[in-house]
């Protein structure tokens, strides 16, 4: 494998009914600082049907070239064919470096292409970084339960591929009229081709958990003794208009879903504000949400480890606290 065929960054495109999503904006932020660095193009990779219009969106957010599958065979994401797609494109026009968000589907799709062609993966990275002279992808990410960041690279291999975690990277701020250009790609697939049907979407019933993008997130630890007493960080997040979050315990006990979850093996969040009760401050915890602009942490062990990360701290028993907190909101927010 000649290293010198391969050029450029590449970040895979992800969008919902004509809508990219934001962390494929963060990282089209991330890979023009890659770019940059080594004196190469950006470029997106847009899978879909009716979205060749989406390539001027991602020129205003740092993208220089747009490599565009506009066919009615991906109305829906389906693994087989964007895999199809993205591998062709890449064997293609050889990229160094291809990103992705760490979402179910970067993820799924990132691990099937870089099977099939076949190169190294990092997942769930944090931090991206390139080094000028070699090109060697730096992606780092938090190892051996979060006590180390670890950082991985693909010496023998290209492209290097990494997902990306929403909102630890900076989308840059749009330049209207930016230009770049379009390449259009068509694939030769039919649908006969693949094995995946979509014969329904059916929208989930329960409001829509998305505390990733929540201004304020009020989370809940095993402190709160049950499924009952997690209710009253329902009910505070109700008063704030915010987003319920959670420990990993306590989704393990089934008092919320796994999507509430924050922390390594959850979501990385980074809300205006983030109020921990009853969690205690694992590592694995802090790392998923330590960026959040306010932490207040309600915890009745004065000794807990969230308060070394928290910028409030209110020690007591949450049955306590938590209501005469909502009174004051409810007055205040009234
Ligand atoms: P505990 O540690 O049991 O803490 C409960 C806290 O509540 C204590 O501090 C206690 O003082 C306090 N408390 C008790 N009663 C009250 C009361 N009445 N009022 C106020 N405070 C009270 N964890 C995550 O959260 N997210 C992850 O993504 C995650 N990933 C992991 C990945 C790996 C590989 C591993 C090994 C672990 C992971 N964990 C994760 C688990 C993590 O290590 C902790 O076990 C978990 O975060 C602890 O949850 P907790 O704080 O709710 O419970």
């Amino acid at each position: 494998m000649d290293f010198k065929d391969y050029n450029g960054v590449w970040v895979f495109i992800e969008e919902k009914d004509g809508v990219i999503s934001q962390v494929s904006l963060e990282l089209l932020g991330a890979g023009r600082k890659l770019a940059d660095k080594r004196g190469v193009e950006l470029a997106g990779v847009i899978i879909g049907e009716n979205i060749k219009q989406l390539s001027h969106t991602i020129f205003e957010y740092g993208a220089d070239k747009a490599y565009v599958y506009d066919q009615s065979i991906f109305k829906h994401y389906r693994t087989e064919s964007y895999m199809r797609a993205l591998l062709e494109c890449t064997n293609k026009y050889k990229p160094e470096i291809i990103l992705f968000g760490a979402t179910s589907t970067g993820k799924d799709l990132a691990s099937a292409v870089a099977t099939d062609l076949p190169t190294g993966l990092t997942a769930d990275t944090t931090e991206l970084d390139v080094d000028e002279e070699t090109g060697l992808l730096l992606a780092s990410r938090p190892a051996f339960g979060g006590n180390i960041m670890a950082t991985i690279l693909c010496k023998k291999y290209r492209p290097q591929m990494a997902t990306v975690r929403a909102k630890v990277m900076k989308a840059l701020d749009p330049q209207s009229g930016r230009r770049g250009t379009i390449i259009e790609e068509e694939i030769q697939l039919k649908e006969d081709d693949i094995r995946t049907k979509v014969l329904e979407i059916v929208e989930a019933t329960t409001k829509k958990v998305r505390i990733d993008e929540a201004d304020i997130i009020v989370a809940g630890g095993k402190g709160l003794g049950s499924s009952e007493g997690f209710h009253l960080v329902r009910e505070l997040a109700d008063v704030l208009g915010g987003a319920v979050g959670a420990s990993r315990d306590v989704v393990e006990a089934g008092w919320i879903e796994h999507p509430h979850q924050v922390g390594q093996t959850g979501v990385t969040v980074t809300p205006k504000i983030y109020i921990a009760i009853g969690i205690s401050g694992a590592i694995q915890h802090i790392v998923g949400m330590k960026n959040s602009s306010l932490i207040i942490a309600i915890n009745k062990d004065p000794e807990a480890p969230i308060f070394n990360t928290c910028h409030y701290g209110i020690v007591g028993d949450a049955f306590e606290i938590v209501p005469l907190l909502m009174d004051q909101f409810k007055t205040a927010l009234r």
